[in-house]
C-alpha cells in the first residue's frame, strides 16, 4: 500500500484545506477530527468521490492512546504515514494574570504534547523507511509575541523549538521536519475577533488583508512534499508580511 498523510484538526480551517491539497497531489488522507465529525465524514465522502483514498478518523490530540489509536486506525485504512501534518490548535484571548492552570495546560497540551505523541506514533515506520515529512503548524505569534496570547504564543514558540531539535535530530535518518508560521487568516478560529479588530487585523498586515486557508495548505503541502526535499528545520510564514 502507498503512503499517507495524516492531517489532525482537518474536518475544519487551515486542517481541512491541507487534506484537501495533499488529496489534491494523489497522497491518500487521514482526516482527524475531535468533535466534527459530520464535517470530517462528509468531506472524506467528498475525496472519495473524486477518487481519492481518503477516511475520517477520530481522536483527543491530547491523550497519546487516543491519538496513537486514529493513527494506527489510519494506517490500516490508508497505509503507512508518511506525511504528519500537526495542525489541531486551540486559541483564547485573555490577560496573563487570568490564564488558569487547566487554560494553560490545555493550550500546551493541544499544541505540543499532541505533536509530541503523534510524531512517536509515526516515527517507527518513518525510521525503518529513512523518509518521511512532519510539518507542525506554529503561528507568528509564536515567532514574535502576543498581548493577551501569553499561553498561545509560548505553547507555538515550543513548536518552533520541537521542530528545530527534532530537524537537526531526523536528518541523518531522512526525515524533514518543518514550521509553517500562519499570520491572520480567515477560520473560526479568528471568527470570535468580530469584524472590527479582523478589519484591524487586516490594515495591519502589509499586504491588507486576511489570508486564506488555502494560501497556509500550499506552504504546508510544499514542505510535505519531495519539492522541499533539502529543506528541514525550517519556520515558513505565511502571514501577508504581518511578522515583517
Ligand atoms: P480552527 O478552524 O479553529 O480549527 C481547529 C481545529 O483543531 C479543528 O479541526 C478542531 O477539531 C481541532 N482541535 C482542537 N482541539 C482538538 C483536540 N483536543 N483534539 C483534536 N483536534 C482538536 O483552526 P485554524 O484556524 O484552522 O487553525 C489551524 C492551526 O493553525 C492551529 O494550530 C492554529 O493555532 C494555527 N494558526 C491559525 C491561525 C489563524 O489565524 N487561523 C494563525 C496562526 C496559526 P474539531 O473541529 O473536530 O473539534
Amino acid at each position: 500500500m502507498p503512503g499517507s498523510a495524516f492531517i489532525t484538526g482537518a474536518a475544519r480551517g487551515i486542517g481541512r484545506a491541507a487534506a484537501c491539497r495533499l488529496a489534491a497531489e494523489g497522497m491518500a488522507v487521514a482526516i482527524q477530527y475531535h468533535t466534527s465529525g459530520e464535517a470530517a465524514r462528509a468531506l472524506a465522502a467528498a475525496l472519495r468521490q473524486q477518487g481519492r483514498s481518503a477516511a475520517a478518523v477520530q481522536a483527543d490530540v491530547r491523550d497519546r492512546a487516543s491519538i496513537t489509536a486514529a493513527i494506527r486506525e489510519a494506517e490500516a485504512l490508508l497505509g503507512p504515514v508518511e506525511v504528519l501534518v500537526n495542525n489541531a490548535g486551540i486559541a483564547r484571548q485573555e490577560q496573563f494574570q487570568d490564564i488558569t492552570d487547566q487554560g494553560w495546560r490545555d493550550m500546551f497540551a493541544v499544541h505540543v504534547d499532541a505533536a509530541f505523541y503523534a510524531i512517536q506514533a509515526v516515527l517507527p515506520h518513518m525510521l525503518h523507511e529513512k523518509r518521511g515529512a512532519i510539518v507542525n503548524l506554529s503561528s507568528i505569534w509564536g515567532l514574535r509575541g502576543a498581548s493577551c496570547e501569553v499561553a498561545y504564543a509560548a505553547s507555538k514558540a515550543a513548536v518552533i523549538g520541537l521542530t528545530r531539535s527534532l530537524a537537526a535530530e531526523l536528518a541523518p535518518s531522512g526525515i524533514r521536519v518543518n514550521c509553517v508560521a500562519p499570520g491572520v487568516i480567515a477560520t473560526d478560529m479568528t471568527a470570535p475577533l468580530g469584524p472590527e479588530t479582523l478589519s484591524a487585523l487586516a490594515a495591519d498586515t502589509p499586504m491588507g488583508r486576511l489570508g486564506t486557508p488555502d494560501e497556509v495548505a500550499e506552504a504546508v503541502a510544499f514542505l510535505a512534499s519531495d519539492r522541499a526535499s533539502f529543506i528541514t528545520g525550517q519556520v515558513i510564514t505565511a502571514d501577508g508580511g504581518f511578522a515583517l
